[in-house]
């Protein structure tokens, strides 16, 4: 059965991402867009947001990068990150986003895999980069720093300021125009997923899925309110929204910079998440409406500090990128008297595929009802289609689906099909009435607050380990927090050869904090393998049910 959104098609709009956003030219609103949470007279406006991304495209030019070449920000959450972003796709070149708090290693391998040509740098982050640029053949002179403040030459290293465009030249920069055949064809973004196997990957997204993703999201979301309904238009004058969701994700990057601009909503960007300055920023500025991921609520709900602020112009709050437990969502909407709705999507997504629609969400434990233009499949273990109230893996299909993986073709064919479906990796049910309900992951994919860590990036590490024959790697659920645990099973070249703690101190050095093994290592006779040699997951999962939630 293929099940359709219960919503018609839109007109997805045929152009680019700049033309998209940009459109109406001199008429371009001068009010506060992107905002500098902790100081918020720093803000960018469409208009003068619009004079900064033709700046750095000419820049772009100058220096010689062509259109195709990747792009990399290396920084945590500022206002000039949707510049780079829509500077670097509205120049037909591509965006990559690297997660701030890699290791040198980890980011070498997003920059050797992306080929990223230019990597914009928070200064703080210099040395972190500087080391894995060098390890991917990368020259110095092809990193900026990228801080919202300028910044005088740190060894050389110039800030990012100094390779814009002037003012006049950028008033004349006509920005490449793209037909629709040239949209769906020209790649925006590269950010990485590892799919439903393996490592890390890049997703393609084209200027096209951006577009569509974007109205699909925007429509869905406000399909149900009564204003929508009465005028056709969007009701989004009185809304501010807050930015913390990290831009160098599909979420941030849907909400923060796209939706955001395409509807002109105020966001505070936030350069870290820190709980209390997340309660007053949304104090201060009366933040109507949060993009947030599961463990966020869990705060809401459990630290004692939210009851000191308040909350009352939240009207909406929109939970995404991991599980969110049907006790959890009740309970927040009864506490703050607000609409807690769910989506789900993923990187091959572009973001997003399933969404609850505002007003009507409840409190199901629902993911939400098909995007317009999207059809889905629900596939079992025997690759049939199941009907209503079956569960099945999630196959989707539509204008925000990904056309592939960066140079990757074999991992690209067993997740994209050939007739357009994607392969999700998620299993859900649907009910009569067309919302879905997530209910297990067939894939490998651990979720950490929201991030991604692949089990098979945590092997080949613990396999270079001296003391270690092998290693399976898996979550571990806690759905009190609403988080999973990367935990490992080690199997010793001789016993005694390291403890667990030695094995979880050593993985410490050596990845980012998220996907340190803080669900525990265990030792075992055993990494359970079929015969072809694959860690047996399913297994493993078990094992993790068994041995009780934390190790
Ligand atoms: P990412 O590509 O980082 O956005 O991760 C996508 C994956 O996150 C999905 O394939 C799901 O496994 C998981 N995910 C996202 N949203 C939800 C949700 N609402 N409920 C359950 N899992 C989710």
């Amino acid at each position: 059965m293929v099940i359709r959104s219960p919503y018609p098609n839109l007109d997805i709009p045929e152009q680019d991402v700049l033309t998209y956003l940009f459109a109406s030219g001199d008429s371009l609103s001068e009010n506060p867009l992107w905002i500098n949470a902790s100081s918020p007279d720093i803000y960018l406006s469409l208009r003068t947001g619009l004079q900064w991304i033709k700046r750095l495209a000419l820049g772009l030019d100058n220096l010689g990068l062509k259109r195709g070449d990747v792009i990399m920000i290396v920084s945590s959450n500022h206002i000039f990150i949707p510049i780079a972003y829509l500077g670097a796709v509205g120049s037909g070149r591509i965006f990559s986003g690297a997660n701030p708090s890699y290791t040198a290693d980890e980011l070498r391998f997003q920059i050797q895999d992306s080929g990223a040509k230019l990597l914009l740098v928070h200064p703080t982050l210099l040395d972190t980069a500087r080391k894995a640029s060098k390890a991917a053949g990368v020259a110095e002179d092809r990193l900026y720093l990228f801080s919202d403040t300028e910044h005088k030459p740190i060894d050389g290293i110039q800030d990012w300021r100094t390779i814009l465009g002037n003012l006049d030249d950028a008033s004349r920069y006509e920005w490449p125009r793209l037909s629709n055949s040239e949209s769906k064809k020209q790649i925006a973004t590269v950010n990485y997923s590892s799919g439903t196997t393996g490592l890390p990957k890049g997703v393609m997204i084209t200027q096209y899925n951006l577009i569509a993703n974007s109205e699909q999201t925007i429509f869905l979301k406000n399909a149900e309110k009564p204003e929508f309904k009465r005028t056709g238009k969007y009701p989004t004058a009185d809304e501010r929204w807050i930015g913390f969701l990290p831009l160098y994700h599909a979420y941030g990057q849907l909400n923060t910079m796209l939706m955001a601009a395409k509807l002109n909503i105020p966001v505070y960007i936030m350069s870290i998440f820190v709980y209390e300055e997340m309660l007053q920023v949304v104090q201060k500025h009366r933040i109507t409406e949060l993009q947030v991921a599961p463990p966020i609520l869990v705060l809401m709900s459990k630290h004692p500090a939210t009851a000191n602020y308040d909350l009352s112009s939240i009207t909406k709050i929109f939970s995404g990128a991991a599980p969110l437990s049907q006790s959890l969502q009740s309970e927040c909407t009864q506490r703050f008297k607000m609409s807690v709705g769910q989506g789900w999507g993923m990187t091959e997504v572009t973001c997003a595929g399933l969404v609850a629609p505002s007003g009507i969400e409840g409190n199901s434990g629902s993911v939400g009802v098909l995007l317009p233009n999207c059809e889905v499949k629900l596939v079992d273990e025997n690759g049939k289609e199941v009907g209503m109230g079956e569960r099945g893996e999630i196959y989707i299909k539509g204008p925000n689906v990904s056309p592939g993986y960066w140079k990757n073709e074999t991992a690209t064919r067993d997740t994209m099909l050939e007739d357009g479906w994607l392969r999700s990796g998620d299993v859900a049910i649907i009910d009569e009435k067309g919302w879905f309900y997530i209910v297990d992951r067939l894939k490998e994919l651990i979720k950490v607050s929201g991030l991604q860590v692949a089990p098979a990036e945590l092997e080949a590490l613990l396999l270079t380990h001296p003391a270690i024959a092998d290693a399976g790697v898996v979550g571990v659920q806690d759905s009190f927090n609403a988080q999973e645990y990367p935990r490992a099973y080690v199997l010793l070249k001789r016993k005694g050869a390291a403890s667990p703690e030695e094995i979880q101190g050593w993985i410490e050095g050596k990845v980012a904090k998220y996907k340190h093994l803080t669900g525990g290592v265990v030792l075992v006779d055993e990494v359970p393998k079929s015969a072809a040699g694959k860690i047996q997951r399913k297994v493993l999962r078990e094992w993790a049910k068994k041995d009780g939630q934390l190790g």
